[in-house]
């Protein structure tokens, strides 16, 4: 047997390939090889052509699509999914106009989260996480990032990052898990600057690479939270000890942080709602996405990152969701892409790509992850539709029919509250 797998009587494929996105005239088929790995994609003639033998004879597994269309695996590039305790005492006095700097001088946001970390038992996190992570699956997410950040001593953001470990060995889908230890400063260090970032510098991380518990290491580099010096030197520890780095940037204020991203070579930097068009400039010289997170700015009433104009300026750009409790309480990654395409003025075609490859990208994974390319993960979706535009058109609504792993079908049937 060739194949594990065979898609049939596609109508239409959203590769997210650069040179082809999209495959459409209907027939069209996917063949995944013995390691789950995209072999073929193109339509039924051509088929015959790369397989003379044809597929009967050579496949384990044939599913019929009924003429819809087929996606790769949603990739959300920005969570903090794995926290104790929901907040929506805060979402009401939101509501109600309080500010995200007013919730965290009255003792809430990510302090609040952090010392509700202490009181729950990794157990108990790894529970409620894996409800949130099975909602974040069933809409199509096959590779999710998660930070830490919601405990900030050693002990805590182990904890938190041990969480993320365990919600990797009991889900097939690829977790990329993220160290924020520097998300805020802790009560303890509020006057002591400098003793927190030792701490993380000299304690969180060597214990984190030691255990193998992160990828990523993140900043949240803002007034108020980390300054630009500040970031940088955490950054630059974190990249020497091998960590991939990453910036939360121009969230409220341009401190600089997207210029100090491009020059550090993050991965990506995220938000970038007040971005300057000089980082805008310095992005697309370099290799950093810029993961745009829409459904905070309409959660958090925050004005929507310029992401037509970084794109229009060469930036690759990836949309996130950024769900946690405080900021965006929310984890379905199909509705960025349509915002993507209602509000910031993206194509459709990009929007997809935002939530897929570019995701993928800002991850690093792109080598196997993010689009339908022979060679690549078959990790693929048929959604409830003839059209690919459709999902991304009628939104708030999960269009998922099917979706596989690697080639594997995967149960969809989660928990859902
Ligand atoms: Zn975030």
């Amino acid at each position: 047997m060739k194949y594990s797998l065979i898609i049939e009587n596609i109508s239409e494929i959203f590769t997210a390939a650069a040179d082809n996105p999209l495959i459409t005239g209907g027939d069209l088929l996917i063949a995944v090889d013995n390691d789950g790995k995209i072999s073929f994609a193109g339509s039924r003639s051509e088929f015959a052509q790369f397989d003379p033998e044809g597929m009967l004879l050579n496949c384990k597994n044939i599913v019929n699509a009924e003429n819809r269309v087929v996606y790769p695996g949603f990739v959300d590039s920005h969570t903090h999914i794995v926290f104790a305790e929901t907040r929506e005492k805060e979402f009401e006095l939101k509501a109600r106009g309080a500010t995200y700097e007013e919730i965290a001088a009255s003792g809430g946001g990510i302090l609040n989260s952090a010392k509700k970390t202490k009181e729950t038992s990794l157990d108990d996190i790894i529970e409620q996480s894996s409800v949130r992570l099975e909602q974040v699956i069933s809409y199509g997410v096959t590779t999710v990032e998660i930070k830490s950040g919601y405990a900030l001593d050693v002990e805590g953001e182990i904890k938190l990052l041990r969480a993320i470990d365990a919600l990797k060995a009991m889900y097939p889908i690829e977790i990329i898990p993220t160290f924020l230890g520097a998300h805020a400063y802790p009560e303890k260090f509020k006057n002591d600057h400098e003793g927190y970032i030792d701490l993380i510098i000299s304690e969180m991380l060597p214990e984190i690479k030691s255990q193998g518990l992160a990828k990523f290491v993140d900043v949240f580099c803002e007034d108020g939270y980390f300054s630009l010096k500040e970031t940088e030197k955490i950054l630059m520890a974190a990249g020497s000890m091998g960590f991939g780095i990453k910036l939360h940037a121009d969230e409220f204020n341009a401190l600089g942080g997207t210029e100090l991203a491009a020059e550090m070579g993050a991965a990506s930097v995220d938000h970038l709602e007040e971005i300057s068009d000089e980082g805008i400039k310095k992005l697309a010289q370099s290799g950093t996405v810029a993961g745009v997170l829409p459904i905070t700015s309409v959660f958090s009433r925050l004005p929507f990152a310029p992401a037509e104009k970084m794109i229009e300026n060469g930036v690759t750009v990836a949309l996130a969701t950024d769900f946690n409790p405080g900021s965006s309480m929310c984890g379905f990654l199909p509705l960025a892409a349509s915002i993507g395409a209602t509000q910031l003025k993206m194509t459709v075609e990009n929007s997809l790509r935002g939530i897929t490859l570019n995701g993928a990208k800002s991850l690093r994974i792109d080598r196997s992850k993010g689009s339908i390319e022979v060679g690549k993960d078959a990790d693929l979706l048929i959604m409830n539709t003839k059209s690919w535009i459709y999902p991304v058109y009628h939104f708030g609504h999960n269009h998922v029919a099917k979706m596989f792993v690697k080639g594997e079908e995967l149960d969809i049937n989660f928990r859902q509250s």
